[in-house]
């Protein structure tokens, strides 16, 4: 399959006529930037280990997040972490592999930290989907290829745990077509599965993987002359009739793997494996490498922004607090998407309009953090941040782009924050006021009363900020239920209706952290009446940042 990286005529910069650098179109061409999601448990963690053991990022596999009995590992920082038993935060990792660079974005399995997830997935090129091959298509599977595919993000399936009894794999495929809605394309078939897992054969590539349980390294291939090849029959000869009606099945049922189709994020290359024995994984390394886009141009607002321009831009996807409790510092993820960073630059804050140096900007592996030297489009480079970075920041050579995308969606939790210590308020609006930026949780302020509200996705964010308010703004707060229903943010269609607006329904407006005028109904009953009371004015689920 050819790459879908190689530019063979030199593209030129539209607005200036120049050539792009050469030596920057090389470098973007090499990136791989992606992350992996699933529903908990279907093996992500074990896939990130392994994939990371290839390109030689980590020395063994269960450094990247301890499970059981060592659950202190480097994504485990928190003590909420610690005590449910997982993990919070999405952090980044890069490594290289056969002269690629790899970027690996890891993302929170737990289903209330999803909003995060969401955040990350801008920022990524292309998502590996890890199926539990027992348990198939799960709920957060189908949340997260929902917004992969709001950017038609490409999709690489791994099917994993075959070295269990788990379902049949032309159901499996089945229902991730139905119910995700995306063709599937097997690369590899299984040949049996649990006890009687003896490989699977790359249909692409005529060759045979063989399963040994247990066998941390990867197993040679052979290649085959075809299904007919008598050494089949001499190797399994339990399973290879089944093979044999399989693959013509697949021949005939299911349409041959299509680049175009890939990249357009209608088609999924499958590969079945195991990932807890290193089995399968390399595959999917290799189908990064090969089809998975390299960075693509991105929408900028003003315009699309290519990836090799000469002048540095990109965007804030993520902040985390209290990566490394030793430094006890703030990193905004920033997402590179055109130039080269180079240290002790000067670029431009677009929404500040001012000038900031970017120094001592970091690079992750599995569990060190290092300064970074250099970075083009793709990569993903830590800022530390003293409050000036929100979500949705953007950083240029002095062109005010914005770059679009980064959702907010309404809460579907609320509670009222209230003070043990009534004289903590200004520590309480600052806390709550940083980790509303941060976006660990939504914060709003009710116009008419000015008490705090925050927003949330799941309960268990309400845990971490109550947790962070107390260690990191030695502020006591209780969380009281609130009379919320549902939150939409508000657009008029001009000064008076605001006006006109607010005056009416002020107790149930608020703004969010960055000003935004919302609206907090009470019931479903209550939106539906102010909607049709107020034509003019549009209710939105969801919001961009910035
Ligand atoms: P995550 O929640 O998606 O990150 O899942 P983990 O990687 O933590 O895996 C969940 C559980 O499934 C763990 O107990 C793993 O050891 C197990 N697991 C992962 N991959 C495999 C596999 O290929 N076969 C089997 N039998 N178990 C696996």
């Amino acid at each position: 399959f050819p790459m879908s990286t190689t530019a063979s005529e030199s593209p030129h910069d539209s607005r200036t006529d120049n050539p792009f650098p050469p030596d920057i179109q090389r470098d973007v061409a090499k990136r791989r930037t992606f992350a992996i999601i699933s529903h908990p448990d279907a093996g992500k963690t074990t896939l990130t280990e392994k994939l990371l053991l290839f390109g030689g990022a980590i020395q063994l596999a269960g450094t990247v997040k301890g499970r059981k009995s060592a659950r202190h590992a480097t994504s485990d920082w928190m003590e909420v972490e610690k005590q449910r038993g997982i993990s919070v935060t999405s952090s980044v990792m890069q490594f290289e592999y056969h002269g690629h660079t790899v970027n690996l974005l890891d993302t929170p399995g737990h289903e209330d930290f999803s909003e995060d997830t969401y955040r990350v997935l801008t920022a990524v090129d292309a998502a590996v989907m890890v199926i539990d091959a027992a348990k198939g298509v799960e709920a957060q599977t189908i949340k997260l290829l929902n917004v992969c595919r709001m950017r038609d993000t490409p999709i690489i399936t791994f099917v994993n745990k075959l070295d269990r009894e788990v379902r049949e794999p032309f159901e499996l495929l089945e229902e991730i077509e139905s119910v995700l809605g995306i063709e599937c394309a097997p690369i590899t078939w299984p040949i049996g599965m649990g006890k009687t897992f003896r490989g699977v054969y790359h249909l692409l590539n005529d060759r045979l993987l063989h399963f040994a349980a247990g066998q941390e390294r990867r197993s040679e291939s052979e290649r085959l002359d075809g299904l007919d090849n008598p050494l089949l029959d001499a190797q399994f000869p339990a399973e290879v009739a089944k093979l044999r009606e399989d693959v013509e099945l697949i021949q005939g049922a299911s349409g041959p793997f299509e680049l175009a189709g890939f990249l357009a994020g209608r088609q999924s290359p499958v590969f079945f494996g195991s990932a807890i024995n290193n089995f399968g994984v390399q595959e999917i390394l290799e189908a990064l490498l090969d089809w998975a886009p390299p960075p693509q141009e991105r929408n900028g607002g003003e315009r699309l922004v290519q990836p090799a321009e000469a002048e540095f831009s990109g965007f804030v996807f993520k902040i985390q607090a209290n990566m490394d409790p030793k430094h006890r510092d703030r990193i905004a993820f920033f997402r590179v998407c055109s130039g080269r960073y180079t240290p002790g630059m000067k670029v431009k804050h677009v929404r500040l309009d001012r000038e900031i140096k970017l120094a001592n900007v970091l690079t992750f592996m599995a569990n060190e953090r290092l300064l970074m030297e250099d970075a083009v489009a793709g990569d993903i480079i830590g800022i530390h941040n003293h409050g000036n970075l929100h979500i949705g920041d953007c950083l240029s050579e002095g062109e005010a782009l914005a770059f679009k995308g980064i959702p907010y969606f309404s809460p579907e939790l609320f509670r009222v924050a209230r003070l043990r210590d009534p004289l903590k308020s200004k520590q309480l609006q600052k806390g709550l006021q940083e980790l509303g930026e941060e976006g660990a949780i939504q914060v709003f302020e009710n116009l008419g009363s000015g008490a705090l509200l925050l927003g949330a996705v799941g309960t268990l964010q309400f845990e971490v900020v109550a947790q962070r308010l107390q260690t990191e703004y030695k502020v006591d707060a209780i969380f009281e239920s609130a009379d919320i229903y549902t939150a939409r943010w508000l657009t008029f269609p001009d000064d008076n209706t605001r006006r006109n607006f607010e005056r009416e329904q002020l107790h149930r407006m608020a703004k969010d952290v960055d000003g935004n005028a919302v609206y907090l109904a009470s019931t479903r009953y209550n939106l539906e009446v102010t909607r049709e009371k107020w034509p003019g004015v549009a209710f939105h689920s969801s919001r961009e940042h910035g």
